[in-house]
């Protein structure tokens, strides 16, 4: 599932940030979700809530924010948006558009609880 897969890299990102600021609990994480991302929110909820399980962010929230999606129309010359990959360009109507914004998926922001503390002994 790639939802599944997208959810074990944010928790790769999560647990490298909490190693490496040294918190222990994660409150909820941020993450952008782009409209030319084709990440189903839903399954992504339900595969975090799996994956973060025994983490540091077991049992936190996942909010997403929605990026709208832009193309870039050749005949045009100009940024439009495009609501999903491969659509006309709402101006005249070609298909020479192509995606530059919302087709990714990304993490923004941890919610961690405490301040981060220094490094453990032993890391820099
Ligand atoms: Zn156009």
């Amino acid at each position: 599932m790639h939802e599944m897969s997208l959810a074990e890299g944010i928790r790769s990102i999560v647990e490298e940030t909490a190693q490496a600021q040294g918190f222990a609990r994660v409150k909820a994480v941020v993450i952008e979700v782009g409209q030319l991302s084709s990440v189903e929110v839903e399954s992504l909820k339900f595969c975090f809530d799996v994956v973060m399980r025994g983490t540091v962010a077991d049992g936190a929230r996942l909010d997403i924010e929605t990026v709208p999606g832009t193309g870039w129309c050749m005949p045009c010359g100009k940024s439009v948006p495009i609501k999903a990959l491969y659509d006309p360009c709402p101006d005249c109507g070609s298909y020479q558009v192509q995606a530059t914004g919302g087709t990714e998926m990304r993490v923004v922001a941890l919610d961690v609880d405490g301040a981060p503390e220094r490094a453990a002994e032993g890391v820099e």
